[in-house]
């Protein structure tokens, strides 16, 4: 009896020790607000990313697309319907001006709550449970385009050493391996070191990527339409940069998404 009553008491310990170290590993918590994700799991409402275990429902809740009138070329969003109803290709100041060298611009949410969060987390914690997530979330906005070959912005090496990886290219994997297209690796270079485009204004994000970007094989991506990725769309420079970068060597088309568009105001 006191035999059994010892056995017992130990599995138990082990069993509470074993769930103390998965939790450890995958605390079963929200990754933005850290509520217990236990009495969360299964359901339809809870959306994707709670089916992975991530978010909690009010976190989840908080993940809503942009609507609204935008500019068709870089999904500037307006500030309202009115100069879409006269003339529904009415492009933004900064595309009349500045014709981007891509077609389009798919950037569907807005860098703020979770997403923001998850991002960052993605960017700086490494944390790749994310990327199916966010993948998720992209490939649904991205059915109705059509494109031959996925490409991400790259890092420059140096930065890309010490992060070790680039947060883009895992995103532009999962997007290329959900719609079976290659995923060019290695095509479209940043030659030079530039600064992180955060605290910069838009004038200065446009020098500072200027020429960043160098096509090194450009036989595959003559002739094709491209899908150019990154986390998230800012003033546009960057993929600007790199779209230019891609037309110049030959690209038939270029299409850029980022899964999330940061407020410029
Ligand atoms: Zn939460
Ligand atoms: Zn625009």
């Amino acid at each position: 009896m006191l035999e059994s009553f010892i056995s017992h008491a130990v599995i138990n310990k082990l069993h509470t020790i074993s769930n103390s170290l998965l939790n450890l590993v995958y605390p079963n918590q929200c990754l933005c607000c850290d509520a217990s994700l236990d009495d969360q799991q299964g359901g339809d409402r809870q959306g994707i990313a709670q089916k992975n275990g991530l978010f909690c429902a009010v976190c989840w809740s908080k993940v809503e697309r942009l609507e609204g009138a935008a500019c068709p070329r870089c999904a500037e969003p307006f500030p309202s319907q009115a100069a879409l109803s006269h003339s529904p290709g009415h492009l933004c100041g900064n595309c009349r001006e500045n014709p981007p060298a891509f077609s389009r611009a798919i950037t569907p949410y807005p860098y703020e709550e979770t997403l923001a969060r998850g991002i960052q987390l993605l960017k700086y914690q490494r944390q790749t449970r994310l990327v199916k997530c966010f993948v998720g979330l992209l490939v649904d906005e991205l059915r109705p385009i059509g494109f031959d070959r996925v490409i991400a912005i790259p890092l420059h090496v140096r930065r890309l050493r010490s992060r070790e990886f680039n947060q883009s290219l895992l995103l532009a994997k999962g997007i290329a391996r959900y719609f079976n297209r290659p995923l060019l690796i290695d095509t479209l270079l940043r030659t030079k070191e530039t600064l992180p485009q955060v605290g910069l204004t838009r004038k200065d994000r446009k020098k500072n990527v200027h020429h960043a970007f160098h096509v090194v094989k450009p036989d595959t991506v003559g002739g094709q339409r491209l899908l150019l990725i990154d986390d998230v769309y800012t003033t546009g420079a960057t993929l600007r940069e790199g779209a230019i970068a891609l037309i110049k060597s030959g690209a038939k088309e270029v299409v850029v998404t980022t899964l999330c568009r940061m407020a410029l105001h």
